[in-house]
């Protein structure tokens, strides 16, 4: 373990072109758990499965208990940056880190100071009026009852969260295959490396070190340089930047 953390503060401290690719497991150690692998509660408390209430269809059809889900499961206005997202923060301030590439939709990168951050999957913290466009926070929506309405025109607001069978945003793909075309590390952090789009994203990747943390050993799909199987909050924690 230790000789692990050596190695990965020398690839840091030598190098200043780095993208960090994350996804759920760099939020549960700020208490954010992937809402798609609850604990079996939504079971009683919700009539669907989560794929099928954060869906398109679903938001369409069904809005009112779309927003039921989405309130009490995916906004989660209490929770704080970890160590983890902190580091990246400071990586980045002092000109290491590239970009950040994340599939979570908590804004937690944003909230440590992060500035280049590519949420493929959206963000809970921007909702927009699907009429006029207007912008509404997550604190927002959380005072509004039922299915929330544009305050200037009375129009539906959606979350700028990407649903079941909706399409990625076409320019934070081309931003993120651009930074991580261009980096010399790839630190890829609390995703399995087998699922759509981090899968495809590696293949892009021309640089020298590549490192992965997670806490299941997901590395053998890839020629990981260094691979840690701990939680990433812990590991950044023990790093000095
Ligand atoms: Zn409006």
């Amino acid at each position: 373990m230790d000789d692990k953390i050596v190695k990965l503060q020398e690839i840091i401290d030598t190098n200043d072109n780095i993208v960090f690719f994350g996804g759920a497991g760099v939020s549960t150690e700020s208490g954010i758990p992937d809402f798609r692998s609850q604990d079996g509660l939504y079971h009683m408390k919700y009539k669907y499965p989560p794929e099928t209430i954060v869906s398109h269809t679903f938001f369409v059809n069904k809005t009112e208990e779309f927003y039921e889900f989405y309130k009490d499961k995916m906004i989660a206005l209490d929770a704080k940056p970890n160590a983890a997202h902190i580091a990246l923060a400071k990586l980045e301030e002092k000109g290491k880190l590239k970009a950040i590439i994340t599939q979570n939709i908590d804004g937690l990168h944003q909230l440590a100071g992060s500035k280049e951050v590519y949420d493929i999957h959206g963000c809970v913290h921007r909702n927009y009026c699907t009429h006029c466009r207007k912008l509404f926070t997550a604190e927002d929506i959380m005072k509004m009852d039922g299915v929330p309405k544009c305050d200037e025109c009375g129009g539906l607001i959606k979350p700028d969260v990407v649903l079941y069978e909706e399409g990625l945003d076409q320019n934070l793909i081309a931003k993120s295959i651009s930074a991580i075309s261009k980096a010399n590390v790839l630190i890829i952090g609390g995703t399995s490396l087998a699922v759509y789009p981090a899968a495809g994203f590696i293949d892009y990747f021309n640089g020298e070190h590549l490192v992965v943390i997670n806490k299941s050993d997901t590395s053998r799909h890839v020629r990981a340089t260094l691979t840690i199987t701990d939680p990433i909050g812990e590991v950044f924690s023990k790093l000095k930047i």
